[in-house]
């Protein structure tokens, strides 16, 4: 039996791994549905294997890339006094419902049945189920702050798993949760939210990725600010907009713009004309029809107040060819929005799908807010409020005339999505700049959405009740794997950075059953004594499949025991172009050791 100060004392062996004896199905065919590198690569090189869409099983190599992962996701977490839990996937049903989330997740959630018919969710996220359990075991704001985090599997019915695993069905998350009493100083909910966003930096840095935390809107988790950490990547499926003087970035649905000039004089062009568009689904089919782009459209979105003051809807018109941003819209308004009931907007007389500006004067109750672009130009095409109806020469001042003065009638704000070009809201005459990303960390400050709905709250100094303040932060750890493969890869495989490498150095034996594999084996021993990792190839096979298979593999340093050398081996690394050199192998460990850094 070995005692405390043994363990303590013994330094931590590498590992050595035998290829016949792991499992490392390579194979030259991609999965057909496999466009993007990190898909092609994991699945070819055996790290990952598709059980279903957007279900994957994650292979001997795989499953240890991931630990190295979540080994720098730990280390950095516990260092910042996070501590570490699991919380179970399967979550009835009644917690979701008591946020709303039940339905809010809609059909993203999977659902299931016991055999007592009682309902149940498999964990999208946790936030109920942790709010449950801090609702049951904290009662005093001395309990107060802690954050608490788990490696768990989540559970997401995507409407389009692509990719591999950047975007699964099932797929592994770090998320962790805080828990504060107060937003402020110290203990207070931005403390910890700036401490985890210099976590997730460090996280990132060390597996080797080129990322930008962008400011983000909160969506369907809720709350008050956010950033996404996006890996800066060409494929990514995420767009990102970026001032390139100041270094300003958001994501489209957050990202503000700079002052647009607007006016609403534009000379009319002639009379109004209706013509009969039927069967027309989509403004690009309505623009081809009538011989104008989508630019020259007016798109106007009915929105209805969510409270009950204020103006009763909400008209949102953008050009044809921008995209409605309904979080500029709630802000612009002043009242909580959200699209609009379309039985209860009909009833009220909007025609939706051929909604024009002209409804702020025949609807009562409404209020129109128009986007500085779709201003400008006095001859629009828009909805002739007539079903299968649109109207060309639509002109602002001759259709609403006062009403465009009229502040509580119209506004024009900026209400759509942001797009490279636009100028940027942080530097005057500089342009936003479009990026692609892939978005593998996402941070939030909840403040007391949860606690709120579920009843989460302790007893301050003044020994009164107050809600507890969340914040909320997760690292997509599978999709991080992924994309570390899209960031480092070549025409023949994956090159992985050595510290996030399944293992650091590849043995490759050429005839295993010649005697030469001792040396292998000595030579693993040694390696292994220094800390390094070591994957023996001794697999009865030709050597060019062999050396294919190595590159695909992407293990760092490769060693090659050859029956004709005698006293050398040849040495390779993985970025290294043509052949390897021979080396004496009285100096291999050594010229490994440097390789590796
Ligand atoms: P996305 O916008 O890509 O759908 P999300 O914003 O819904 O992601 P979050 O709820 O912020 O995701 O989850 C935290 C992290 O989990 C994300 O930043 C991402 O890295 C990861 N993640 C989310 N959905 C998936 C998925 N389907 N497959 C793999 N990783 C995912
Ligand atoms: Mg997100």
């Amino acid at each position: 039996m070995s005692s405390f100060s043994e363990t303590l004392n013994r330094p931590a062996r590498g590992d050595v791994a035998l290829w016949s004896q792991s499992l490392i199905p390579t194979t030259r065919e991609a999965p057909s549905d496999a466009e993007m590198p990190s898909h092609v690569f994991l699945a070819r090189a055996g790290y990952i294997r598709r059980v279903g869409a957007g279900v994957y099983d994650y292979l001997p190599l795989g499953w240890r890339v991931l630990r190295r992962i979540m080994t720098i996701i730990r280390e950095e977490h516990n260092a910042a006094g996070c501590c570490e839990m699991l919380m179970p996937v399967l979550a009835p049903m009644e917690l979701f419902a008591e946020t709303g989330r039940d339905e809010a997740y809609g059909d993203d959630l999977f659902r299931l049945e016991d055999r007592h018919d009682r309902a149940f969710a498999l964990g999208p996220t946790h936030e109920e189920v942790i709010t449950e359990l801090m609702r049951g075991s904290v009662t005093s704001y001395k309990q107060l702050p802690v954050t608490l985090y788990q490696i768990q599997l989540k559970f997401r019915d995507e409407p389009r798993p692509r990719a591999g695993l950047l975007r699964g069905r099932e797929f592994i998350m770090k998320d962790a949760y805080s828990f504060h009493l107060t937003i402020e100083g110290e203990g207070g909910l931005n403390e910890t939210y700036d401490t985890l966003y210099g976590v997730y930096s460090r996280i990132f840095e060390r597996c080797g990725l080129d990322f930008t935390a962008v400011e983000a809107v909160a969506g369907p988790i809720g709350g008050s600010a956010s950033h996404e950490f996006m890996v800066n990547c060409e494929s990514g499926e995420d767009t990102i907009l970026v001032c390139p003087k100041t270094g300003y970035a958001a994501n489209v649905e957050k990202c503000e713009t700079g002052a647009r000039a607007w006016s609403f004089d534009g000379a009319a062009e002639g009379d109004v004309e209706k013509v009969h568009t039927p069967n027309m689904p989509g403004i690009e089919v309505v623009a081809e029809a009538m011989g104008v782009g989508a630019m020259d459209m007016l798109k106007t979105v009915v929105f209805e107040n969510a409270s009950d003051t204020g103006p009763k809807w909400v008209l949102a018109t953008v050009r044809g060819d921008h995209d409605v941003n309904e979080d500029k819209v709630k802000s612009a308004a002043g009242v909580p929005v959200r699209l609009a009931d379309e039985k209860a907007a009909r009833a009220a007389g909007f025609v939706i799908g051929y909604v024009s500006p002209n409804c702020v004067n025949t609807v009562g109750g409404t209020l129109l807010i128009v986007d500085p672009d779709a201003t400008a130009g006095g001859a629009w095409v828009t909805g002739a409020d007539e079903k299968d109806h649109h109207v060309r020469r639509f002109n602002w001042a001759r259709e609403l005339g006062g009403t465009l003065k009229d502040n509580a009638k119209v506004r024009v704000a900026d209400i759509r999505n942001a797009h490279a070009g636009d100028p940027s809201p942080k530097a005057d005459g500089v342009a936003l700049e479009e990026r692609r990303g892939i978005e593998v960390g996402h941070i939030f400050k909840l403040g007391t959405k949860y606690s709120d709905a579920m009843g989460l709250s302790v007893l301050d100094k003044d020994q009164k009740r107050q809600s507890v303040i969340m914040g909320c932060y997760g690292i997509g750890v599978s999709r991080t794997m992924a994309a570390c493969v899209e960031m480092s890869h070549d025409d023949n495989g994956i090159v992985w950075p050595a510290h996030l490498a399944p293992f650091h150095v590849l043995i490759t034996v050429l005839k295993p059953d010649d005697g030469r594999m001792q040396v292998a084996r000595d030579l693993a021993d040694e390696l292994a004594g220094k800390g390094v990792d070591v994957l023996i190839d001794d697999r009865n096979e030709r050597p060019g499949p062999k050396f294919k298979d190595a590159d695909l593999i992407g293990i760092p340093v490769r060693v090659t025991v050859s029956d004709r050398l005698e006293g050398q081996v040849e040495f390779k690394t993985r970025t290294a172009q043509g052949k390897g050199e021979v080396i004496e192998l009285s100096d291999a460990v050594q010229t490994c050791l440097k390789a590796l850094g």
